[in-house]
């Protein structure tokens, strides 16, 4: 009887243990939280009935699921269960107060720009696509107005930008005008140069026209509409970039190389080290497959004769300003960066939250987003998930074309059957490497 008892019991807790399900998202079972959306993922028993909030959710072959929940002020309990097991996790929810802080107007003011490559915006906010440029230290600017915590730069006559407070110094110091020292244009068989020198370092625009980049710089100080104007017709693949040299603004426009063997890609693999990435559904870290498809293309490329650099080769930390220097050091004319896309707390459809997306940052990338997504999504046999804009540091320089991929979604349960998979990895990284080779190959194309 008693021997019976116990074989129960161990039998009870094996099957409890065997079928439990396992909570990768959230990693707490208490959250306080001032999203709409609860969003939580993990692995389970497919073979058992997974409900949360009393909802069935769908479980992969592969045990991976995902669900979003709908949240009310205050506390909310959502309890996770299956025949076998629950868990109760708890979400306290407040709206934060929205406070509209208006501009505040007052008198110019001399400043200098503390660094270099200190964010130029269109709008006094810290996000998105609204960086117009990136100063050298030690601009003079003239600021007349705030906004939390930006200050409007004055430019010209017509036209105000803003910079972050903590990014500039103010001074009562007596400027003077930018004096014009001289100009100067080079043409080369794939690139163009214009320079043009200031006594001083002034604040500046870069625009990428219909037809032409225009490059504006602007001497605040001297008169209303003091604007010089330098612009360079753009060929059908170009990158352009800005340096200063001993006062000298150097502007320059070049045409990407036209024969595959005079092209330099570098392949990023994100995060890496202590920076996992996304954790999937069943707890696979976003950096070891990002790096193993970038392993994989970087091998398809160099069999095409393509000169391939990697950011990184092992599971290290490597910051974005080295990814950054090590494309600009390498002369990159083509960037891509490897990663698997992840949704926050919102609404969570498992339909639509999942494939290949390609997002790019500068015009001059946008065709090369194209080509990328529709050769990743027809190799991996992904959900076309979009070209879309996003400011990411990795992908913000001009001096070359520059895309991040996002192959297929670590947080969606049926993506997640394709990146456990070597042979799908394959299959991605062929995708990337097509799409670059494709770019190039469409360069040479009569339309010039
Ligand atoms: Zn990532």
């Amino acid at each position: 009887m008693r021997r019976g008892l116990i074989l129960f019991f161990t039998l009870f807790f094996v099957v409890l243990q065997a079928k439990s399900f396992e909570i990768i998202m959230p990693a707490e079972k208490k959250n306080v939280t001032t999203n709409n959306y609860a969003f939580i993922y993990g692995k389970a028993n497919p073979a058992e009935s997974l409900s949360i909030d009393g909802k069935g959710v769908y479980v992969a072959p592969n045990g991976a699921f995902a669900h979003s929940v709908k949240l009310q002020e205050g506390e909310n309990r959502v309890l996770i269960r299956t025949v076998y097991g629950l868990s109760l996790y708890k979400y306290f929810k407040s709206t934060p107060k929205s406070q509209e802080i208006s501009v505040e107007e007052f008198e110019p003011v001399k400043a200098y720009v503390n660094s270099d490559n200190i964010p130029l915006r269109s709008t006094p906010v810290d996000a998105g696509l609204n960086r117009i440029a990136h100063l050298f230290g030690g601009t003079h600017i003239v600021v007349n107005g705030s906004k939390g915590s930006f200050y409007r730069v004055h430019l010209s006559g017509s036209k105000d930008a803003w910079i972050a407070k903590k990014d500039v110094t103010l001074t009562d110091e007596d400027f003077y005008p930018g004096e014009f020292i001289n100009m100067d244009s080079e043409r080369y068989k794939n690139a163009m140069i214009q320079s043009i020198a200031f006594s001083k370092k002034l604040p500046y625009t870069i625009e990428d026209a219909e037809k032409e980049i225009i490059f504006r710089v602007y001497n605040p100080e001297l008169s209303e509409e003091s604007v010089y104007n330098l612009s360079i017709p753009k060929p059908k693949r170009y990158a352009y970039s800005v340096t200063l040299d001993e006062g000298k603004y150097i502007f320059k426009v070049r045409k990407l190389p036209e024969n595959i063997n005079d092209i330099t890609v570098v392949l990023d693999a994100g995060h890496g080290g202590t920076e996992k990435g996304a954790v999937g559904c069943l707890g696979d870290e976003e950096k070891n497959i990002n790096l193993k498809i970038a392993q994989k293309a970087a091998e398809l490329l160099k069999k095409q004769d393509i000169n391939v650099v990697m950011t990184r080769e092992l599971d290290a930390n490597v910051s974005l300003d080295d990814r950054v220097n090590t494309s600009i050091e390498s002369n990159a004319d083509i960037f891509v960066s490897i990663h698997l896309n992840s949704i926050g707390d919102v609404p969570m459809d498992i339909h639509k939250n999942r494939g290949t997306s390609v997002y790019y940052f500068n015009n001059n990338s946008k065709s090369l987003a194209d080509i990328m997504l529709r050769e990743v999504s027809h190799y991996a046999k992904t959900r076309d998930d979009g070209v879309h804009t996003a400011s990411f540091q990795v992908i913000r320089p001009t001096d070359y074309a520059a895309v991040l991929v996002e192959t297929a979604y670590m947080t969606n349960p049926m993506d997640s059957m394709l990146y456990t998979n070597d042979k799908w990895i394959d299959k991605a990284a062929k995708g990337i490497s097509e799409g670059i080779i494709r770019y190039i190959k469409t360069n040479k194309s009569k339309d010039e």
